[in-house]
C-alpha cells in the first residue's frame, strides 16, 4: 500500500489533511475511490485511508478518510542512533538512505579530524539528507521519519553516543573487541550508538578519548569497508542480533 506522512495536527478523529505534495501524488497515481493507502503519523501509529469523497472547498485540500488506525510494523525494537562523520560527495546520501532502510532511528552528522570534507553550508546538507530520509521512510513502511542533525564538534558527538545502553566505537585500529562479542556482552540493550569515522578513519586520540568517556572500541574484523558501507553493515548485524531483521 502507498505510504505517506501527516503532521498530527493535521490528524482529527476521522479525517487527515494531506500536503499538497502528497495530493498530487495521490493524484498522479490515479487512486480510485476504493483503493486504501497508508497515512503515518512519524510516531508510529499508521492509519488505513481512503480519499474522502469531497474537498474543502475554499481551499482545495485533499483528505484521507480515516478506516482503522494501529501501530507501525516499520519500527525495530531496538533504538539505534547513528553517528556519521561527515564524508564527501554522495556518501552520505547512501548511508542515510540505508540506515533509513535497516531502521536506525536517528541519524547525527559530526566532524572528526581526518575528515576529507566538511560542507561549507550545513544546512543545505541536512535538509537535502532528511528529504532523502523522508522518501526512503516512505518506500519502506517506516513508522517515523528518522531526524537529520549535524553535530559541531567530535565531542559533543561522542557526549551523546555514550548515553546508549551499547555505545559502540567502530576503530579501524582495534584488534580485540569484535562487533559480535561486543553485542553478546549485553544481551539486554534496547538503545545502542553506532559510531562510525571518515574516509581517512579515527586519530588515536579520538580513539583513546571516546574509549576514556565510556565507548566501547569495536571491530569490523580484517577488512576495512568505506565510511558509507560500516554504518550499513553493523545495523544489519544488530538489527539480526535483535530478531529485526527477520
Ligand atoms: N582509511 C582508513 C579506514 C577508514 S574506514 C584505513 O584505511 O584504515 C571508515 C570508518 O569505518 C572507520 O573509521 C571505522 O569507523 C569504520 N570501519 C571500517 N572498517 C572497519 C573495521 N574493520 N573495524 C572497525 N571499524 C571499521
Amino acid at each position: 500500500m502507498v505510504r505517506f506522512f501527516a503532521a498530527k495536527s493535521d490528524i482529527s478523529d476521522t479525517m487527515i489533511k494531506l500536503s499538497a505534495q502528497d495530493a498530487s501524488h495521490i493524484r498522479s497515481l490515479r487512486l480510485r475511490p476504493s483503493e486504501l493507502f497508508i497515512v503515518c503519523d512519524g510516531e508510529g501509529l499508521d492509519y488505513i485511508c481512503r480519499l474522502a469523497a469531497t474537498r474543502a472547498q475554499e481551499t482545495g485540500d485533499v483528505f484521507a478518510e480515516i478506516l482503522e488506525a494501529g501501530s507501525s510494523l516499520g519500527e525495530p525494537s531496538v533504538r539505534c542512533s547513528v553517528f556519521i562523520a561527515f564524508a564527501k560527495g554522495d556518501r552520505l546520501d547512501y548511508a542515510v538512505q540505508k540506515s533509513v532502510e535497516l531502521g536506525a532511528h536517528d541519524i547525527k552528522l559530526f566532524p572528526s579530524e581526518r575528515c576529507v570534507s566538511v560542507p561549507g553550508d550545513i544546512s543545505k546538507k541536512t535538509d537535502r539528507l532528511q528529504k532523502i530520509a523522508m522518501e526512503t521512510a516512505k518506500q519502506c513502511g517506516r513508522g517515523i521519519v528518522p531526524e537529520i542533525t549535524a553535530l559541531d564538534s567530535f565531542k559533543s558527538a561522542v557526549g551523546l553516543a555514550v548515553l546508549a545502553d551499547l555505545p559502540l566505537f567502530f576503530y579501524e585500529c582495534e584488534k580485540k573487541l569484535g562487533l559480535g562479542a561486543a553485542l553478546d556482552q549485553r544481551t539486554a540493550y534496547s538503545t545502542v550508538s553506532i559510531f562510525t569515522g571518515p574516509e581517512g578513519g579515527f586519530e588515536p586520540h579520538e580513539a583513546e578519548f571516546a574509549q576514556a568517556e565510556g565507548m566501547l572500541a569495536v571491530s569490523l574484523g580484517s577488512r576495512i569497508l568505506r565510511c558509507e558501507t560500516a554504518p550499513v553493515a553493523v545495523l544489519a548485524a544488530i538489527m539480526l542480533h535483535s530478531g529485526n531483521l527477520a
